[in-house]
């Protein structure tokens, strides 16, 4: 069938794409299963993913990057959502923590820690959620205590994307536990070696299995004040807030992705698997389900595509990437759960790709704000 052509795309950006595909097919896909079993990627697969040029694609050459911008991290979340690979979070690593750094950090910030995250040298985490705090952030209660030139930071995060291997995680504290969203700031730690620092377990999710979600905690860790983000207190819920809408956008991205992929598998299967001496395809349930799931996936691809170029016109607010982010992970799981019925059992069997879609993106409703949150901001938006 063809696909309409993307306004966006150029050469540069093709060549990205097949070099990012090869990468996914290549290094990771024949991994999966051990990556599953042992709950974690192998750590090289970042240094590798560094060398294909597939880290901090999005930041400037100056600081190591690849000297992109957010069409280059579409690109790359894109290939990495249709080759169902969820093993390491480039999302937040080049796509959250680099642009945190690259917009808040001072210029020695930027060139202690960037260039080493495009090698891969450095995995970034982003640590805000708490066993006490999720959705409702400022009332984290990890808190980072001046002392002389240093801080101390007690307290403990859950949930952590990137947990196990993360070596630099910029961490959500309260610099003023009396002052609620003005009393958050964003220190960023170097954990290797880092006395205070520990990993929890590597958390066991429903689904997107090769990922290493983890807690993580701190035990009186004494960081220099020069590790806050920006240098400045009280900055970290408002820096945190600016850069919504790039990050929903990036789910939206891959959740869209991930639809054309289920439907790809769908379509092969059904054309394929016969009932009552005929394909399954050429039943009407079939085709109309499948023709539904192609248009919606074909409507979130135009509206993310816009999106995208709202957000490259530096136009994209945060309301907008509320609808992206909600409607695009909602019609997702919807999607792959029409698609995984025309598995039959099949689809229940965690050998075929569509029964890990269905666990893998259920998360999406969830993370990155509540779906629920994202409804909120638009209503919240339309009561002016
Ligand atoms: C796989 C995974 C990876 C994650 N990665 C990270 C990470 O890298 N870093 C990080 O800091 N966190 C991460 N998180 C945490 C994630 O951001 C939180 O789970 C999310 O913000 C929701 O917080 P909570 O789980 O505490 O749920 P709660 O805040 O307890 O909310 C529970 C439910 O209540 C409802 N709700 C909440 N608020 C509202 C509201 N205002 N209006 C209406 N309904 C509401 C929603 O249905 C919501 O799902 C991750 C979570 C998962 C599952």
């Amino acid at each position: 069938m063809n696909v309409a052509p993307r306004a966006w795309m150029d050469a540069d950006l093709e060549m990205l794409r097949d070099t990012a595909r090869r990468f996914f097919e290549r290094e990771c896909v024949p991994h999966e299963a051990r990556w599953t079993a042992q709950h974690h990627a192998d750590r090289e697969i970042w240094n590798k993913a560094g060398q294909a040029g597939l880290l901090c694609a999005s930041i400037p050459e100056e600081y190591g990057g690849g000297g992109g911008s957010f069409l280059h991290e579409a690109v790359i979340c894109e290939e990495q959502a249709g080759a169902m690979v969820a093993a390491f979070s480039n999302n937040v690593h080049s796509g959250i923590v680099a642009h945190y750094i690259l917009a808040y950090g001072t210029e020695a910030q930027k060139h202690r820690w960037l260039p080493r995250m495009a090698t891969g040298e450095l995995v970034a985490a982003i640590a805000m959620s708490e066993p006490g705090a999720g959705t409702d952030l400022q009332r984290i209660k990890t808190s980072a205590v001046r002392d002389g030139g240093d801080y101390i930071i007690n307290g403990s995060k859950t949930f952590i994307t990137n947990g196990h291997h993360a070596n630099l995680v910029v961490v959500a504290v309260k610099t003023d536990a009396a002052a609620g969203a003005k009393g958050v700031s964003l220190v960023v730690l170097e954990v290797d070696g880092l006395a205070g620092f520990r990993r929890g377990r590597i958390l066991e999710k429903l689904g997107q299995k090769t990922l290493d979600t983890a807690e993580l905690f701190f035990d009186n860790v004494r960081v220099p004040a020069e590790n806050l983000l920006g240098g400045e207190e009280g900055k970290g819920f408002a820096q945190l807030m600016q850069q919504l809408p790039q990050e929903r956008l990036l789910i939206a991205v891959g959740s869209v992705a991930t639809m054309h992929r289920a439907i790809a598998e769908t379509t092969a299967y059904v054309r394929q698997r016969e009932v009552f001496g005929k394909p399954l395809m050429a039943l009407q349930n079939t085709r109309f389900k499948l023709a539904e799931c192609q248009t919606q996936a074909t409507v979130a691809r135009s509206f993310v595509d816009d999106c995208i170029a709202r957000l490259q016109r530096g136009e994209l607010d945060v309301p907008t990437a509320a609808m992206a982010k909600w409607w695009t992970t909602d019609t997702n799981c919807r999607i792959v759960d029409e698609c995984l019925q025309l598995f039959g059992g099949y689809g229940y069997m965690t050998e075929y790709p569509i029964a890990r879609l269905y666990a893998d993106v259920r998360v999406g409703k969830i993370y990155g704000g509540a779906n629920e949150v994202m409804k909120e901001i638009i209503a919240r938006a339309m009561d002016r």
